[in-house]
């Protein structure tokens, strides 16, 4: 007499094949949904076990799981994998010649695959639609989801297309996923696809392992080497927000011995698949690269994540500092910022001749902006960005690590704005401050600034330290940047009381210097 076997669950599959003990938050109830037949749409943060909740479904039903993804080379990482598991999958894709693609349209076919990944483009060829139409399909999931909505930031074209699978087939359930939360996405994909009912899972976006922490940008090339040497051979990536900066930073890093290397969209196909495989082999420490390098990175032990420029989103800010500590190990982020370069990227934005897009990106940039400034708890902001909501402070990010203070500021404004004033407001803020400093500078002997009785009043404090105060002194609106002059400052309405008195004035305490904040030790 036969035996019959136990059949397999989600659960039993789970141990077994993929050897893990329990699912993840949301796992189980997005399979038990694909199992009754429902669409579902789910959001996860990157690392958070996305692919298992369509994968442990292919494996439990009789017919193919098509995968669409949009990277070629994220196609080949997943089906090694699962090869590797004993599971039985294939890609089909462009780069492959004729005779492989026959091939694998022959495995599906004869039944001989239970999961394929396609590109987008592939899966609309006609001939490839009606060869799965005849074979049957269980489960369409669609990886990367975001990429169909216009205001995500990976937008596709070909993704839009992926409305037809509905009518196609009515009666299978398409899974949506993606690592992007917003509502207005999550709303784009649902109709795009032509969603029925679905169950939408939206996960955690904590990655607590994460520390966040954002400095204000004095000298941003030493900090940056300041931070990189608390770091050892860790590896990491650092993002700019052009290909020039990228190049330049890059040789200065190689310079000082770092084994780093360029990476962004002006630099072709072979260097860049070259950089990122080294980085992968852990051949090289860092990557400097536009955000052009991402999608796709696979690579658990990433430790750092440095932002040498703000980050135009908080989306595109959360997806760059997600790929480090994937193993869930301490890594930090770490951002420079700077309030001047904020009108720049307005108006960059503002540029832009379709006046929805630019308005809904000056919202977004905006939201950046007010994370880069905020003075509470930096994940409590990332998070409610994300709608989850939590009343808690996290103890792991710059302010809850090292709480802004503040102080009466009444007389270092009132030298400052003196000092302005005395020197007849035609100066930025450098010369201002090596005024107060008492520079030796021959631009300030040749005004003869020497002789001011500002003069030095202010040397005992950084560089740094000034550019602090001067840039709040802008940010409350007690002086003005001509930029049609050179940046010249001008005294406002507002810094009167101040200068007489009436008023006193509260300043944070500069935060320089905090490398205290990192010194760890993340393997
Ligand atoms: P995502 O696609 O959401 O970025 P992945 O599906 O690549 O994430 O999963 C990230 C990592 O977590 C993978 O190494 C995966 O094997 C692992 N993982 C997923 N689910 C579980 C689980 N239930 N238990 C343990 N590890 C898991
Ligand atoms: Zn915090």
């Amino acid at each position: 007499m036969l035996l019959s076997l136990p059949a397999n669950t989600p659960l039993s599959l789970l141990n077994k094949t993929f050897g893990y003990e329990s699912f993840r938050d949301g796992q189980q109830e997005v399979i038990d949904a694909c199992l009754a037949g429902q669409d579902s749409l789910v959001l996860m943060p990157t690392g958070g076990g996305k692919s298992l909740c369509y994968q442990i479904p292919a494996l439990l039903q009789s017919h193919i799981t098509v995968v669409v993804t949009p990277l070629l080379s994220l196609m080949k990482d997943q089906v090694d994998q699962l090869l590797e598991l004993g599971i039985a999958a294939a890609f089909i894709n462009s780069q492959q010649d004729r005779q492989e693609q026959i091939q694998v349209l022959n495995q599906v076919q004869h039944g001989e695959v239970k999961i394929i990944y396609v590109s987008p483009e592939r899966l609309l060829q006609p001939s490839f639609m009606d060869h799965l139409k005849f074979c049957g399909v269980s489960l369409f999931a669609i990886d990367e989801a975001h990429c169909l909505s216009h205001w995500g930031h990976d937008f596709r074209q070909d993704y839009l297309r992926l409305h037809c699978i509905k009518p196609n087939f009515p009666n299978t359930p398409i899974m949506a996923l993606t690592a992007t939360a917003d509502k207005a996405t999550r709303h784009d994909i649902s109709y795009q696809l032509q969603l029925q009912d679905p169950f939408i899972h939206v996960g955690s976006f904590d990655r607590p392992n994460l520390r966040y922490t954002i400095e204000e940008k004095f000298k941003p090339l030493n900090q940056l080497l300041t931070f990189l040497g608390t770091q050892s051979d860790n590896c990491g990536i650092v993002y700019c927000s052009s290909r020039a900066r990228v190049d330049d930073i890059t040789a200065k890093l190689q310079a000082k011995g770092f084994k780093a290397e360029a990476y962004h969209a002006g630099w072709d196909t072979a260097h860049r698949i070259a950089v990122q495989d080294k980085f992968q082999r852990d051949d090289i420490e860092i990557v400097v690269a536009t955000i052009a390098f991402g999608m796709g990175i696979n690579k658990p032990n990433i430790r750092f994540v440095v932002h040498y420029d703000l980050a135009k989103t908080i989306e595109n800010y959360y997806q760059e500092t997600g790929r480090a500590g994937r193993d869930g190990l301490p890594a930090e982020c770490l951002l420079f910022f700077d309030s001047a370069d904020v009108p720049r990227v307005k108006r960059m934005i503002s540029d832009n001749p379709n006046e929805d897009r630019a308005k809904v990106e000056l919202q977004r940039f905006n939201a950046m902006v007010a994370l880069a400034d905020a003075q509470t708890c930096r994940r409590q902001v990332l998070l409610n960005y994300f709608n989850e909501y939590n009343n808690h402070t996290c103890g792991n990010c710059d302010i809850c690590l090292d709480p802004p203070k503040s102080f009466d500021g009444t007389l270092l404004a009132q030298q400052a704005l003196s000092c302005v004033y005395r020197s007849g407001q035609q100066f930025g803020v450098g010369h201002v401050i090596d005024i107060l400093r008492g520079s030796q500078n021959v631009r300030i002997k040749d005004h003869g600034h020497d002789k001011l009785s500002t003069y030095g009043i202010g040397k005992d404090q950084s560089q740094e330290y000034w550019l602090s105060i001067m840039r709040q002194l802008i940010h409350q609106g007690l002086v003005e940047q001509d930029i049609s002059q050179g940046s010249r400052l001008l005294l406002t309405e507002k810094s009167r009381p101040y200068l007489k008195s009436e008023k006193i004035l509260d300043l944070a305490v500069p935060r320089i210097g905090r490398t205290h904040l990192y010194e760890k030790p993340a393997k």
